[in-house]
């Protein structure tokens, strides 16, 4: 299988999408988890990335791209990057070090989704400790016991940049930033549009297709 790189907007289903290619074996690389993990040691960088991921501002390229580049040198298996990249400027970056590695199986999906619907999304959005991940508006992602993850029994929580402010700050902020992405991964043949609308079923088949 191919590696992936994911392009989405906030609340499209990466973290869903990712969950299913971890089964089939592929490692999940996210830029927020990893920052999330880095706040919660409470160390002094943490505070100030949580006083920029509160306010759905970018953490500076140079403090991600290595977290992605300790990673991407480490391991053997196929990846799943999300998150990362979020600029042109990451996007370059991310090519000289996959030239680095000898990387060139991997393809870009863009999850694809209006507005209106991510909020709506990110609105209901709670998550588990265990990396688990659902949403109270959608019958088939909604937890059995309100407020309890299926899978391990932990309480569910909401990321505290799931609010409506710093929602629409993230979502314009990816779109003043995507769209050269886009153009960049299109002009290299590796672009693949995936309309996020659908059924997560019916996006994970059209994914796993993408990646054979
Ligand atoms: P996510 O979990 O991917 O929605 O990311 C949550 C937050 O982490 C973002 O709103 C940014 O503040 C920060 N972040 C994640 N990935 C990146 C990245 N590649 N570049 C800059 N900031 C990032």
């Amino acid at each position: 299988m191919k590696n992936v790189i994911f392009i989405a907007p906030p609340a499209a289903g990466k973290g869903t999408q990712s969950s299913m290619l971890e089964s089939l074996g592929y490692i999940h690389i996210s830029t927020g988890d990893m920052l999330r993990e880095e706040i919660k040691t409470e160390s002094s960088l943490g505070k100030e990335l949580k006083e920029i991921m509160d306010k759905g501002l970018l953490v500076s390229d140079d403090i991600v791209f290595e977290l992605i580049n300790n990673k991407l040198s480490s391991i053997d298996k196929p990846f799943i990057l999300d998150g990362f990249p979020r600029s042109l400027n990451q996007a370059y970056m991310l090519n000289d070090l996959f030239n680095k590695l000898n990387i060139d199986n991997y393809e870009v999906i863009y999850l694809d989704l209006d507005m209106e619907v991510a909020l709506k999304r990110a609105l209901g959005r709670l998550t588990c400790s265990c990396g688990a991940s659902y949403n109270i508006y959608d019958d088939k992602l909604k937890p059995s016991v309100d407020g309890i993850c299926d899978k391990c029994g932990k309480e569910l929580t909401k990321r505290s940049d799931d609010n409506e402010e710093s929602f629409n700050k993230r979502f314009q902020t990816f779109i003043d930033n995507t769209k050269p992405i886009k153009d960049y991964y299109e002009s290299l043949n590796k672009l693949h549009i995936v309309d996020a609308k659908k059924d997560s079923k019916e996006i994970s088949d059209i994914i796993i297709d993408i990646l054979k």
